[in-house]
Formats: structure tokens, C-alpha cells, sequence
């Protein structure tokens, strides 16, 4: 995927009891579909869509707030990201979701974009 970062290097920070930080560290196996210096996409572990994709930054940051505040183009970046994946799976369309506090559904406080595509989906 033609899809570089634009983000400006910066040092990476996990936590240690943070699933995602260790799926990305590889400590937890997943189904990469993604990855750069900056960020990685592993298809969803329960799926919503034909394609359920969930884009993280390796940086941990809780929620997509925390993240537009720290490092807008990071975000950026993963828009771009989850086009692309889009643009391969679907002509484009996709549906991006960032559950954000535990009563809007987040399960895991590692900042992720849900990208649901493959499939025309319901309103
Ligand atoms: P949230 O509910 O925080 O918005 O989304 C968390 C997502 O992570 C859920 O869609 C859930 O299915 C997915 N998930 C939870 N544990 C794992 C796992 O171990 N591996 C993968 N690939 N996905 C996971």
C-alpha cells in the first residue's frame, strides 16, 4: 500500500498492561494487514463487516481526543490508512468509527479506528 507517514518521529510509549500495545510489540499474535514506523491494522478479532479493520498508532495514547491533541497528523495519517485499505477492499467506501469512553462502547483504551468496508452497509 502506497500509504507513507507523515507524522514526525517521535518516540514510541506503550503500556505495559495494554492489549493493543502488546499486539502490536507482537506479544499477542494478530492478522496484519498494515504497518509503518508509525502505525499498524490488523483485521478485527470479531468482525462487523465483510472487512473490519482496526488502524492504531503504535504511540499509546487512550482515545482519539487524547491522540488530536497530541499529534494531529498521526490522526491524519490514519484516515489516510484506512482510505486506502478502503480503496482495496471496497472502491473506497468505508464506514470509520472511533469508540471513545467506556458508555460509547470502547472496550480498549488504545486509540483505534474501527474501518468497516467489503460489504455495502446498512444506515
Ligand atoms: P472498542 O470496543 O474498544 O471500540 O473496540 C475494541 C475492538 O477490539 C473490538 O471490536 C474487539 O472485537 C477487538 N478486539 C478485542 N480483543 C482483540 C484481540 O485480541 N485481537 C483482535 N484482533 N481484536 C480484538
Amino acid at each position: 500500500m502506497g500509504c507513507g507517514s507523515s507524522s514526525t518521529r517521535r518516540i514510541m510509549m506503550s503500556e505495559p498492561d495494554c492489549l493493543f500495545c502488546k499486539i502490536i510489540a507482537g506479544e499477542i499474535p494478530s492478522e496484519k494487514v498494515y504497518e509503518d514506523e508509525t502505525t499498524y491494522a490488523f483485521k478485527d478479532i470479531s468482525p462487523k463487516a465483510a472487512v473490519h479493520v482496526l488502524v492504531v498508532p503504535k504511540h499509546h495514547y487512550a482515545n482519539v481526543a487524547e491522540l488530536a491533541g497530541a499529534d494531529a497528523a498521526q490522526l491524519a495519517h490514519m484516515v489516510q490508512v484506512a482510505q486506502s485499505l478502503a480503496d482495496d477492499a471496497f472502491h473506497g467506501a468505508y464506514r470509520l468509527i472511533f469508540n471513545t469512553g467506556r458508555d460509547a462502547g470502547q472496550s480498549v483504551f488504545h486509540v483505534h479506528a474501527h474501518v468497516l468496508t467489503g460489504e455495502t452497509l446498512d444506515e
